[in-house]
């Protein structure tokens, strides 16, 4: 955020904790709307833009806050159209958020923690110590960026080129739980950036305990980290495992509220050579979900410098979706999207940092 120690944020406060602020500073109890209206439906960066507001209440609430965004310490777009932002936050700690367009829909992969704890073994930014939470206007604050960067500014009705939101970027955000459902409560408010519940996906690695809250306080899509269909092997690839195995995880699956069959939760399946891919591999997961409103997303391993895996061949992904689609299930192969800029599923943060070392790096495009 804006570095200002005089005037705080107001971006990031939810509706309550608005109007208390500003019922603080003396102003009356519908002016709470109207700012809501500026800040999260209309991106106002400056409250001298709010021309339905008394010049003098305008200048008297810019003397005491701001509207801030988080700082953009690089931007970069992929040759496949996705964009990448590292952000810097005011303690100097960063993040990125990618925007992945697609025909007929944008997704915007946020971020929740500042690195993660998790030590997954085929994940980049496992490899990077945790150093903080987000709180819940840094992580409102990179959906308010990328609209300001798409230009989309109200908040459409439709076509719009951000409609969903994937919290898959960096960090664990059931290990986050209360920023990620302040900012979620803030972004699917109907006045605001508007982004409906079932147009989020909170991915776990499977915290069990927080999986029913976050079903029944934020109602959004789940998808979980499966990766493995053996203890055995989660237990090494997602070391979480050892705290909270498969069965105890699809049990939380089996009664996440608001699941159905119009709304499957996500299992996904990162495809790892000689690790979990084989054909029997295939047939236990379809076992393993029987029973569960579920859809596969089976993801190639994108590799980083020194990771222990490689990625499965063509034939063994194309051979294992074919199973489990054959038992009912949909397996579609998540196709990598920016990899050219480090933008892909476990690429994020450590590697870009890692470039402006100046090792080396693929071409990029800098916007
Ligand atoms: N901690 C949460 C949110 C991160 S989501 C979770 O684990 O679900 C990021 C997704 O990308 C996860 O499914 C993760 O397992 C996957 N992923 C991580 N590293 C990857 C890599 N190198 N290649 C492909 N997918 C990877």
């Amino acid at each position: 955020m804006n570095i200002d120690i005089e005037r705080s944020n107001l971006v990031g406060l939810g509706r309550a904790e608005l109007a208390a602020v500003l019922a603080e500073f003396g102003a009356e109890p519908f002016r709470t709307r109207q700012l809501w209206h500026w800040i999260y439906h209309r991106g106002a960066t400056d409250f001298a833009v709010m021309t339905n507001l008394a010049k003098g209440f305008r200048e008297r609430l810019a003397e005491r806050f701001i509207l801030g965004r988080p700082e953009v310490a690089m931007a970069q777009a992929s040759r496949d159209g996705t964009r990448k932002w590292l952000l810097r936050f005011a303690d100097g700690q960063e993040v990125e958020t990618v925007h992945i367009p697609e025909e007929d829909r944008g997704t915007l992969c946020v971020s929740s923690q500042v690195g993660c704890t998790l030590t997954c073994r085929f994940c980049h930014t496992g490899t990077q110590r945790l150093v903080r939470n987000l709180g819940a206007a840094e992580i409102v604050g990179q959906v308010m960026l990328a609209r300001d960067a798409l230009g989309e500014w109200p908040s459409p009705k439709e076509d719009r080129q951000l409609t969903n939101i994937v919290l898959m970027g960096m960090g664990e955000p059931l290990y986050n739980f209360d920023s990620v459902a302040a900012a979620m409560k803030i972004v699917m408010d109907p006045e605001g950036l508007a982004i409906s519940r079932r147009k989020i996906t909170l991915s776990t690695a499977g915290v069990v305990p927080m999986i029913a809250r976050c079903g029944s306080e934020l109602g959004v899509n789940l998808a979980i980290s499966l990766h493995a269909v053996r203890d055995d092997v989660r237990d090494v690839l997602v070391p979480l495992n050892k705290k909270y195995k498969i069965a105890e995880l699809l049990d939380a699956c089996r009664v996440y509220p608001g699941s159905s069959n119009a709304r499957r939760i996500t299992f996904e399946y990162v495809m790892l050579k000689g690790v979990n891919d084989s054909p029997a591999d295939a047939r236990e997961l379809v076992r393993l979900v029987k029973g569960i409103p579920a859809k596969v997303n089976l993801i190639p391993f994108n590799p980083w410098p020194g990771a222990p895996y490689e990625c499965s061949s063509d034939a063994a992904i194309a051979a294992f979706s074919d199973i489990v689609f054959a038992a009912g299930y949909s397996a579609p192969v998540r196709t990598p999207r920016g990899r050219d800029i480090l933008a892909a599923c476990g690429q994020l943060k450590s590697a870009s940092v890692k470039a402006r070392r100046g090792e080396r790096v693929p071409e990029t495009v800098t916007v």
